[in-house]
């Protein structure tokens, strides 16, 4: 039996806590993110060896969990978490053969954030069933997807409330839909004001004296709980077989998604690397080329799940990866608007593919790559969103309006509740107090 795994702050090395103290706190005390100790070894004949995408997650977070949990209860959680397919599309046409989409958009709320939310709520309330304590509040800053992944996760899981946050007007209306619809245990507040001023907001909440009572904690992708079954799905594609030693194109925001592809990486799974997707918000890509930028707010995009100014796990794949060993494994690339909606309708003129417009900044950052490096080699790129969440602009880009699947028609039937807020700390202290 291998040494148990505890887990750090980035910012501190002395500290070390337990699986539950991390998925409590989310954001470690001295402002760090938690990050395992250390990273185990997947052999990658293990991951072969595994029976199916359930099998496999289990596989894989055995040694982040075995020994904070009794086995038999989380791999009940993780089996539950993961209980919808992954599957992996290749692109056949002009321009497009040896690309491959790796769909996670199959879950209840139809993005990749489901796979992280709800395996993060479960084991969640898994660590909380040992200790009666007060109920614990979820709270957590959305600029889309998070939210509706966060409150469909957690919903119904007793002892765990959700408070969610998102930007007024600036998400679209699916997706506001699927955040306000009533849930059980779930409020949605609409903030007047940005993502990045939620974002302030729920870190302010962490820090006020008067919510200690309340016991908050986070679902953002700052809680290792979410990044630590992210990692599954890119070893999903090894232990299909299909593609060999792929290089993954990860459509990016908080680079919470691109940090669990990088945690596979260095346990062993084998890649050629990563390319960062990045919107009109190229931060990171500016980062990986050594310009330095003063951080600045989040820019408007068609990609809005991706809005993001500053994203919040640099910190951690700093921690992960010295500079020069980022450079060499990640290439970012910063896509415009206009190419994301040229992208989707090339991509789907010559392979009858319908993309979001998440999933085609990542299709364009993958023809970019090819053109600029010339290496011919596998490509994966994950399909972050079902491209029904974004009707008007995957109909803008292609012609066709893409069909929603029963998750997103069933929205419209049941009933909603949302409460506007001002962006203040006092507007939301006093909401969390009431
Ligand atoms: C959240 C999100 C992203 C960005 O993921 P990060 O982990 O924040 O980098 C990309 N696409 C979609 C559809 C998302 O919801």
């Amino acid at each position: 039996m291998s040494e148990l795994i505890q887990y750090g702050s980035t910012r501190n090395s002395d500290r070390t806590v337990s699986l539950g103290t991390a998925l409590l706190e989310g954001l470690a005390h001295d402002g760090g993110l938690y990050l395992p100790r250390r990273i185990p070894n997947h052999a990658p004949g293990a991951i072969r060896e595994a029976r199916s995408f359930t099998d496999l997650g289990v596989r894989m977070l055995r040694p982040y969990v075995a020994g904070h949990l009794p086995d038999a209860v989380w791999t009940q959680a993780v089996q539950d978490a993961l209980s919808f397919p992954v599957p992996l599309v290749a692109m056949e046409g002009a321009g497009w053969d040896g690309i491959h989409v790796l769909e996670l958009f199959h879950g209840p709320t139809l993005s990749f954030k489901d796979v992280g939310a709800r395996t993060l709520a479960r084991l969640l309330h898994a660590c909380l069933a040992s200790e009666p304590a007060a109920p614990v509040t979820v709270l957590v800053a959305t600029s889309g997807d998070t939210g509706s992944a966060v409150a469909d996760g957690f919903s119904g899981l007793p002892g765990l409330d959700v408070v969610l946050l998102y930007p007024l007007g600036q998400v679209s209306p699916v997706q506001e839909r699927q955040l306000i619809v009533r849930r059980d245990g779930v409020r949605a507040l609409a903030v007047r004001g940005s993502f990045d001023d939620c974002q302030r907001l729920v870190k302010e909440a962490f820090r006020t004296p008067a919510l200690r009572h309340r016991r908050l904690t986070s679902a953002n992708s700052i809680n290792i709980g979410r990044l630590l079954p992210q990692s599954i799905y890119y070893a999903e594609v090894l232990r299909s077989g299909t593609v060999k030693t792929p290089i993954f194109c990860v459509p990016s925001g908080n680079l919470g998604n691109l940090t669990a592809g990088v945690m596979a990486h260095l346990a062993g799974m084998p890649n050629r690397g990563f390319i960062a997707a990045h919107n009109a918000n190229h931060f990171f890509p500016d980062v990986l080329r050594g310009v330095g930028r003063r951080p600045g707010g989040s820019i408007r995009t068609l990609s809005n799940a991706m809005d993001v100014g500053v994203p919040s796990n640099l910190e951690r794949l700093q921690s992960l990866l010295p500079a020069e060993a980022m450079r060499r494994l990640i290439r970012g690339y910063s896509t415009t608007d206009e190419d994301t909606l040229a992208t989707a309708r090339r991509v789907y003129e010559a392979t009858g593919y319908l993309a979001d417009p998440h999933t085609a900044v990542g299709l364009h950052a993958a023809q970019t790559y090819r053109e600029e490096t010339g290496d011919g080699g596998p490509i994966v790129v994950l399909a972050t969103a079902h491209p029904a969440k974004f009707p008007d602009i995957v109909e803008k880009a292609t012609g066709t309006t893409p069909v929603a699947p029963k998750a997103l028609s069933d929205l419209w039937e049941r009933p909603v509740h949302v409460e506007p807020v001002a962006p203040t700390l006092e507007a939301l202290i006093e909401i969390l107090t009431d």
